[in-house]
């Protein structure tokens, strides 16, 4: 591994100062970071380590809603008791990520912001859109694992498992930036690269995250998460799928959300628009999950598997209605 200065900021002016793009870039956890620098496809010359920070570790609650700290492991959100109750759908899908040993040192805020796992990208000998060469290898290589929606610039999915749900749930990310702290929607958030290829979130340079809102306005026990992956452990999901019905109370306010089959989490509104509680919704949402894909040579299996992974969901969210 290519040494590095480590810089320990303890207060937001600092932290902004000397983080510089890829030359100097934050790390929380660095179990994404540093695994980059080990395998030479990240060689910072300065890695600003934010876990001195203060104001970015615990869990609170306000009249808004539940706050996460950027440096929250993942563990304690899957533990917390208050989330477990008012928002399951988060602490399953941050207990169904990577390992207890990863969960019990990743943050949220590394989480959101991991790079994507496409083996192109993460090799330095395939210089792609993301990393400063032009094309997507993946398109016409080995794309198993990639993405199966909006793929024509860059096939790589979004890896994060936070990301669909904070999306289903209109999460707040709280960012620090050079004009004091801002506040996206997780939808603004997370992007594309039609707005951008070499990012996948909407972080200017220097800015950090420094807290998520899950808004209490989008809470609901109608809730269902599958996910499919090749591993239960030590692996990413290859397709996932959140639901939430009457968000909030409202009837009718729904979010059916994919993860891991598009660049950033893909909302479906037509699909949403056939959960009207009828005895063959789940059939009527499973048949047009493929609508808008455009499978590569090797990931079309992950049509029916989000197929399956609808019909499924569909049907555990009915059983929680009926309680
Ligand atoms: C074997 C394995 C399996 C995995 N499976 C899954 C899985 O199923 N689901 C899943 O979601 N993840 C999975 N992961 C990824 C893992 O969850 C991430 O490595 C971890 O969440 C990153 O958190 P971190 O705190 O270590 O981030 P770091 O490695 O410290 O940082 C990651 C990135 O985020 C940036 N960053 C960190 N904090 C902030 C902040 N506050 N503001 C702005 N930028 C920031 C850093 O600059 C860096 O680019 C897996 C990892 C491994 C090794």
């Amino acid at each position: 591994m290519r040494p590095f200065k480590l810089i320990r900021p303890t207060t937001a002016k600092e932290a902004m100062e000397a983080q510089k793009g890829n030359a100097a870039p934050y790390m929380a956890a660095g179990t994404d970071l540093l695994n980059r620098i080990k395998e030479h496809v990240a060689s910072p010359d300065s890695v600003v380590d934010l876990k001195q920070m203060p104001g970015m570790g615990t869990i609170e609650s306000d009249g808004r809603g539940i706050w996460l700290g950027a440096l929250v492991k993942l563990t304690d959100v899957a533990d917390h008791e208050e989330i477990q109750r008012r928002f399951p759908a988060v602490s399953t899908t941050v207990r169904n990520a990577a390992t207890p040993q990863i969960r019990n040192m990743a943050t949220v805020g590394g989480n959101m912001c991991q790079k994507p796992r496409c083996w192109y990208l993460r090799h330095e000998g395939y210089p792609c859109i993301k990393n400063g060469g032009t094309g997507c290898w993946a398109k016409d290589g080995e794309n198993e694992f990639h993405a199966i929606y909006d793929n024509q610039i860059c096939s790589a999915t979004q890896p994060s498992n936070l990301a669909p749900v904070l999306v289903a749930h209109d999460a707040i990310i709280e960012i620090e930036g050079k004009d004091g702290v801002k506040e996206l929607t997780a939808d603004e958030f997370f992007i594309g690269p039609s707005e951008d290829p070499l990012r996948e979130v909407k972080l200017d340079q220097g800015e950090f995250v420094r807290r998520v809102l899950l808004p209490a306005s989008t809470e609901t026990s109608l809730w269902a998460y599958e996910e499919a992956r090749e591993k239960q452990s030590f692996d990413w999901a290859q397709a996932s799928v959140t639901i939430l019905l009457d968000r909030g109370g409202r009837k009718g306010d729904h979010r059916v959300i994919f993860g891991a089959v598009s660049p950033a989490p893909l909302r479906r509104e037509d699909i949403e628009k056939k959960l009207d509680g009828s005895d063959d919704e789940a059939t009527q949402a499973s048949l047009i999950v493929g609508v808008g894909a455009n499978p590569l040579s090797h990931n079309a299996y992950k049509v029916p598997m989000l197929q399956g992974l609808m019909r499924r969901a569909v049907r555990t969210v009915r059983s929680r209605e009926e309680g």
